[in-house]
């Protein structure tokens, strides 16, 4: 088994690493959930896409390189490493997109792919409703058809819509059959959030940031155009979504390869307090972001034999998600009550800390994820 990637990937590699190096903003961007650290964010993500480094693995004619998974991991390697922003534009281009290649008409691709690409429409995900998270089936949300107008009226609630306060779109899901069996008779909607009828409220996070909003629809028109998939059918549309959210595409190992490299940085700025338990679990991290990257190279390995990553995507959220909070609570640990001082270079690692504390519950909650492991996976009873 060669487990090296090619001249033509190094060489890749290098091009990203170069360009990087030339344009990554500095100092670091403010944050991205904040209305004016949003446009620098979009600002940056433009520069991306006029080099076509904002989605290397699309197609040409949507703004990419056809680059293949394997050349995307490098890129996504090189991004972190490099301490490019994180991308506000993450929902859409790896959480819809996907789905949209899968599912998506010839008209939403066209329509939908090469604007999201160069940061024109930012998208949102509205599937979270105040009675409804991990019970995903249980949304009241609801979509009527409206015949004469060929298309669809939608009515109700959105929450934890994360960027929702910022963004252009939103892709979510309605109840179009109530009669239907509750996985049955969902409609999976692409809908713009200027569109007569929506309200969108920003909620303020505890750290400030407008990072969320709630979305409300009062008799919101779409047209038939933008349903994405069949209608009633819009359960295993989402599952799609699902999979890129919990597997390869929104959390690339890149991400926590760069944050232990971080993290032994810092630990070597800090070698009076490094005593023998902290080096244990900084070397237990680094090797568990290394095991990411491995893991993350079978699944492309699958990927690119047409095997679909299925249940074990939820395994893999659990396990970015929990190393990422070891991750940066070794750093507040290190930095002990400097941590706590929001300027100066390890500002950063505070705030990265307390999005952690969020990685459990966003992209369905860790709990779920057992469940699913223990049923799916380990063929478990559900009792
Ligand atoms: C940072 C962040 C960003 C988010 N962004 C978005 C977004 O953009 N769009 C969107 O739609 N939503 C978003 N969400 C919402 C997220 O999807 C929900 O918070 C999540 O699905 C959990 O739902 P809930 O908050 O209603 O909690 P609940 O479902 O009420 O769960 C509460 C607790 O009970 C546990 N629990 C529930 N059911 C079971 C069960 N069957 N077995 C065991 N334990 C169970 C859960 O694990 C959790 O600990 C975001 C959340 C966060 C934190």
């Amino acid at each position: 088994m060669d487990l090296s990637f090619s001249p033509a990937e190094e060489l890749f590699r290098a091009e990203c690493r170069s360009w990087l190096e030339a344009n990554v903003p500095r100092p670091a961007l403010p944050s991205g959930d904040t209305r004016a650290g949003f446009a620098a964010h979009l600002e940056w993500e433009r520069t991306l896409f006029d080099a076509r480094y904002s989605v290397v693995s699309w197609p040409r004619e949507y703004g990419g390189r056809e680059a293949s998974l394997w050349e995307w991991l490098i890129f996504e390697e090189e991004y972190y490493a490099a301490g490019a922003p994180q991308r506000v534009t993450q929902n859409g281009i790896f959480l819809l997109a996907p789905t949209i290649f899968e599912f998506g008409t010839q008209e939403q691709k066209d329509d939908v792919l090469p604007r999201m690409a160069a940061g024109e429409h930012t998208w949102c995900q509205g599937w979270s409703e105040p009675n409804a998270g991990s019970d995903l089936a249980g949304i009241q949300s609801r979509a009527t058809r409206d015949e004469p107008r060929g298309g669809w009226r939608l009515s109700g609630q959105k929450t934890w819509t994360t960027r929702g306060a910022f963004c252009t779109h939103l892709f979510g899901l309605f109840r179009s059959d109530p009669q239907a069996e509750r996985h049955r008779g969902l409609t999976y909607f692409l809908v713009a959030l200027d569109s007569p009828g929506i309200t969108v409220r920003p909620v303020e996070r505890l750290d400030g940031d407008e990072g969320f909003a709630e979305v409300f629809f009062d008799d919101v028109f779409v047209p038939d155009a933008d349903v994405l998939g069949e209608p009633n059918e819009g359960w295993a549309v989402a599952m799609a979504t699902t999979g890129s959210e919990r597997g390869l595409t929104l959390r690339s190992p890149g991400r926590f390869l760069a944050t232990a490299r971080r993290l032994i940085d810092l630990a070597s700025a800090h070698g009076d307090e490094f005593d023998e338990t902290r080096r244990d679990r900084l070397v237990s991290a680094w090797i568990d972001a290394e095991a990411y990257r491995w893991q993350t190279f079978w699944t492309v390995t699958r990927a690119a034999h047409g095997v679909a990553a299925g249940a074990e995507s939820s395994m893999v959220k659990v396990f970015w998600s929990e190393l990422d909070i070891e991750l940066h609570e070794l750093a507040l640990d290190l930095l002990g009550p400097h941590a706590e001082l929001l300027d100066g270079d390890d500002a950063a690692w505070m705030k990265g800390y307390e999005f952690a504390l969020a990685g459990p519950i966003y992209a369905g909650t860790n709990e779920i994820q057992r469940n699913v492991i223990a049923e799916r996976v380990l063929g478990l009873p559900r009792k």
